[in-house]
């Protein structure tokens, strides 16, 4: 069995599907199929790839081709009927890019439809990267600070320490959370999922009670809030951001534009030299005055609206998301032939086009 690693061509991507450390662990009989460069940009070169044992070539026609990004027309042109294809696939949000996949024949696996079942967790590949994002967000939000994150008790008088504020405490606002308060800030995170209280707490942070409660569903995420809930949100929100230095925001309802949080007004009420680090950029945005993919100033306050937050640290994003595709690699490859079990419940949840056999 054969799995080929393209290059990414989606602009600003750095992150590769497979690193060296990986291909050997692909399992006995499945070749990994690397084209040349792949790696290059997330600090993996082609002499590391071939001595991991890869071989480097066209890695469109590999029975099974992993990669980041959802792929382009073009690159659908590349791929034939009853190959399967393992990446981003983005089936909520892009009806346009699944049917292409579909009228290709292709066995899409899409990462983000991968059920969150204990067994699937090696492969979860949404919290991997949500893990990068939410760690590179405090460090930027630190970076972009004018001032010091930890209390300071120097010759010259006490630094009292920023306030940080972590909205939405999934996978990344944990992390968000973490990393915020090893650079020593104090940190309070809010999120409508009621069991996330506890997590918020372990980690040695405040739970911000803003009297706003979510539901959550089977698989872990959050429901979208009610019109008059949302309402009630920003009101108690804007009172309380002024307070804050750093608001790190993370909410995101999988499908659905990013709930929004902060309102200009909030915005508008922050001291300057505050930061607001937008990591629901890509999806619209938790702070409505974010621009994707830009940094920008209001009223004194930057604004960072940064998209694709891992491809910042390609190195150890990759990593782990080649080590989440070398586990999926590992539920398809059966004595190194590809057998695709649509009994498997990881198998079926996470395949979003299929190529149809006649009966
Ligand atoms: P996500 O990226 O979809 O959302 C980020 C966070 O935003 C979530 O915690 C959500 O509750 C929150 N949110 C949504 N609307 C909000 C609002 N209006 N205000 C404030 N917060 C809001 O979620 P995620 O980080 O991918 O995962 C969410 C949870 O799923 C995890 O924390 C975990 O409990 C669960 N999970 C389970 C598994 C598993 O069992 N295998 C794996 C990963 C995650």
């Amino acid at each position: 069995m054969k799995v080929g690693v393209p290059q990414e061509v989606a602009p600003g991507e750095r992150r590769v599907a497979l690193v060296p450390e990986t291909v050997s662990r692909l399992g006995e009989g499945v070749t990994a199929v690397i084209a040349p460069s792949a790696g290059v940009a997330a600090g993996f070169p082609d002499e590391a790839y071939a001595e991991a044992g890869a071989e480097l070539g066209d890695p469109w026609s590999a029975d099974v081709v992993v990669k980041v990004a959802t792929p382009t027309a073009e690159e659908v042109a590349r791929l034939h009927a009853g190959q399967v294809l393992v990446a981003f696939l983005a089936p909520l949000t892009d009806a346009a890019g699944v049917q292409r996949l579909a009228a290709a024949g292709v066995h899409g696996l899409a990462l983000e439809s991968i059920p969150r079942i204990t067994r699937a967790q090696p492969m979860d590949a949404l919290s991997s990267q949500a893990t990068v994002s939410g760690y590179k967000a405090a460090l930027v939000a630190a970076d972009r600070l004018p001032r010091f994150l930890p209390m300071l008790m120097t010759a010259a008088g006490t630094i009292p320490p920023a306030k940080v504020l972590v909205l939405g405490a999934g996978v990344a606002g944990l992390q968000a959370i973490a990393t915020a308060r090893r650079l020593g800030g104090v940190v309070s995170g809010f999120d409508v999922r009621p069991a996330v209280r506890e997590q918020v707490e372990s980690l040695g942070a405040t739970f911000l009670d803003l009297g706003v409660q979510g539901e959550e569903t089977e698989g872990g995420y959050a429901r979208e809030l009610t019109a008059e809930q949302q309402v009630a949100q920003q009101a108690e929100l804007q009172a309380r951001i002024p307070g804050f230095d750093v608001v790190i925001t993370t909410a995101a309802v999988p499908g659905r534009a990013a709930p929004k949080l902060v309102t200009a007004d909030a915005v508008r009420g922050m001291r300057p030299g505050s930061v607001i680090v937008d990591l629901a950029a890509e999806t619209g945005g938790n702070c409505e005055l974010t621009r994707p993919g830009e940094e920008t100033v209001e009223g004194g306050v930057t604004i960072v609206g940064t998209t694709n937050v891992p491809s910042t640290m390609p190195t150890h994003a990759s990593q782990l998301l080649s080590r989440n595709m070398a586990a999926i690699v590992g539920l398809l490859a059966k004595d190194g032939e590809l057998v695709l079990d649509w009994n498997d419940e990881i198998v079926a949840g996470a395949c979003v086009t299929r190529q149809e056999v006649a009966a």
